[in-house]
């Protein structure tokens, strides 16, 4: 049978149930071909007061509700998306321009994320502490209440799971503002799924809409927490806004991540790898290897073999050919990474490969030597483009790594392991892969950025815990004490 029913999301968003959305139906585009793919709805700042209220209300319930419930739901919903996961793949292929592999690989993560999430909610609830008086004194972890979750259009269904699986398995309701570009695979398909495993009504809502909808969200006074991802120029103004109501913030924001190459590495391996690294999902990727940095012994070869994998990449429709990259999102993000590379040339920047597009179809491009002040270098651009800049040495290798706001992963390519950790030590990082390129996650591991990719906040494995509950000193004795008054 069937989980996907196309009946129930058209012309709706999903919100106590399916229905229309203050701001009328929404036509979801497919990027390769301009076609529409799919009409759902699009909420206003009405529908975030109602869907807030409604989840404040269920939540109570939910967190009452015993944990092997909670956790038997999640383990449906993992299950569930594993098993129909060949009927997601065709509508996140066409609505996200992604390749099948891609997809496949984002359903198996989110398929985790359910499952981690299932274990969660069966985690200890907090400690024991030691006391002075004769009681007995608790730290708690109690649910936040309602979390509002902002997500992106790149990875969709993994952004918006990654927080709605945990904070749902730790006794929270959600309201999800995926990307309106995305709106299916950011959390129409999820909420279906959830749906199907037995998710109570009123606990998950997706509210598709553009930023203004985000804004209402923040500022809800029945959503304590905001768990957004997305760019730094939209968390720093969730940020903002976040902390005139006082609430507390997961700000996941963009990269520029290095990848380092050294003179020992092996080097067809390495080339493979920071094509990957760039060129993955045509560059849209916060974990995206936006700086290559290269010693100068193999720079000369490097190049030379980046630039024959760029250009025999295959691009096209992912949904009608087997390509290596599909469509950009948008003319919008298209403009801006053909601006970006076309700045850097101005700049001085070589083009080695690619640099040019049709449609939305952007060839897999590579920029030589660059400088600090090269925009495709300097700014992430999260498009096909892998800048490379050399090095000389390990101290020029941590200064250059270093010299970036953002600290969202950072991949050191070296036979040398050692020689690896010991220069990692060196570069602000969320995450660091020695022997290994810069994109990747899981759904057990703590993710999360420094500098300008995040404000701290980690989200994966036990870190949920902290992120998804409040922490609350509980003490507890069989008399009142005598005071002094
Ligand atoms: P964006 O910030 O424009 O949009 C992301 C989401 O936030 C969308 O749902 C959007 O509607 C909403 N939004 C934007 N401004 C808002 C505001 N002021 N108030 C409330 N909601 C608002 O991001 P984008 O450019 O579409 O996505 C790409 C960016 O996301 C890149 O910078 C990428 O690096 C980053 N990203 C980060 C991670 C991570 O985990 N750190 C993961 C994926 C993407």
């Amino acid at each position: 049978m069937s989980i996907i029913d196309e009946q129930r999301w058209h012309g709706r968003l999903h919100s106590g149930g399916w229905r229309t959305g203050g701001a009328g139906d929404h036509p979801v585009i497919e990027p390769a071909t301009g076609d529409t793919l799919a009409t759902v709805a699009r909420g206003d700042a009405d529908d975030i007061t109602r869907a807030a209220h409604q989840a404040a209300a269920a939540q109570q319930e939910w967190a009452a509700t015993g944990y092997d419930t909670r956790s038997a739901i999640l383990r449906r919903a993992a299950a569930l998306l594993e098993e129909h996961a060949p009927e997601l793949h065709p509508w996140m292929i066409r609505e996200t321009g992604s390749v099948p592999a891609k997809v496949a690989n984002e359903t198996g993560w989110a398929s985790e994320e359910l499952a981690e999430a299932a274990g969660l909610a069966r985690q200890p609830e907090g400690q024991l502490l030691r006391t002075n008086a004769p009681r007995m004194s608790l730290a708690r972890r109690r649910p936040v209440g309602v979390v509002g979750v902002i997500s992106p259009f790149n990875f969709p269904l993994i952004l918006s799971t990654r927080a709605v699986a945990p904070a749902l398995a730790l006794g929270n309701a959600v309201v999800l503002k995926p990307d309106p570009r995305t709106p299916l695979t950011g959390g129409l398909l999820l909420a279906q799924v959830l749906e199907e495993a037995g998710l109570p009504e009123g606990l998950l809502h997706v509210i598709p809409g553009d930023a203004e909808v985000g804004e209402a969200l923040v500022a809800d006074p029945q959503v304590p927490l905001i768990s957004f991802t997305g760019s730094v120029e939209g968390g720093r103004a969730v940020g903002q806004a976040a902390a005139r109501h006082l609430k507390r913030t997961h700000l996941e924001l963009g990269g520029n991540s290095a990848l380092v190459i050294f003179d020992d590495a092996d080097l067809e391996r390495a080339v493979s790898a920071g094509a990957f690294a760039s060129f993955l999902h045509q560059g849209q990727i916060c974990m995206t290897a936006g700086r290559h940095l290269v010693h100068q012994a193999v720079a000369g070869d490097y190049l030379e073999a980046l630039r024959a994998t760029a250009e025999a990449l295959p691009v096209g429709d992912p949904a009608v050919e087997e390509v290596a990259l599909g469509p950009v999102i948008d003319a919008g993000q298209r403009d801006r990474i053909h601006g970006l590379v076309s700045d850097s040339v101005t700049d001085g920047a070589r083009l080695v490969a690619g640099g040019s597009y049709d449609g939305l179809f952007y060839r897999p491009t590579v920029l030589a030597e660059v400088t600090e002040r090269t925009p495709a270098y300097a700014q992430e651009v999260f498009g096909p483009v892998a800048p490379v800049r050399t090095f000389a040495d390990v101290d020029e290798a941590a200064r250059l790594a270093a010299d970036s706001p953002h600290g969202l992963s950072l991949g050191i390519l070296t036979r040398d392991v050692m020689r690896g950790v010991a220069l990692a030590d060196r570069i602000p990082s969320g995450k660091v892969h020695i022997n290994d390129q810069t994109v990747a996650d899981e759904a057990v591991a703590p993710f999360g950025g420094v500098g300008d990719s995040g404000d701290g906040s980690r989200l994966g494995g036990t870190a949920n815990l902290e992120a998804f509950t409040e922490l609350q000193w509980l003490t507890l004795q069989g008399e009142i004490p005598q005071y002094p008054f």
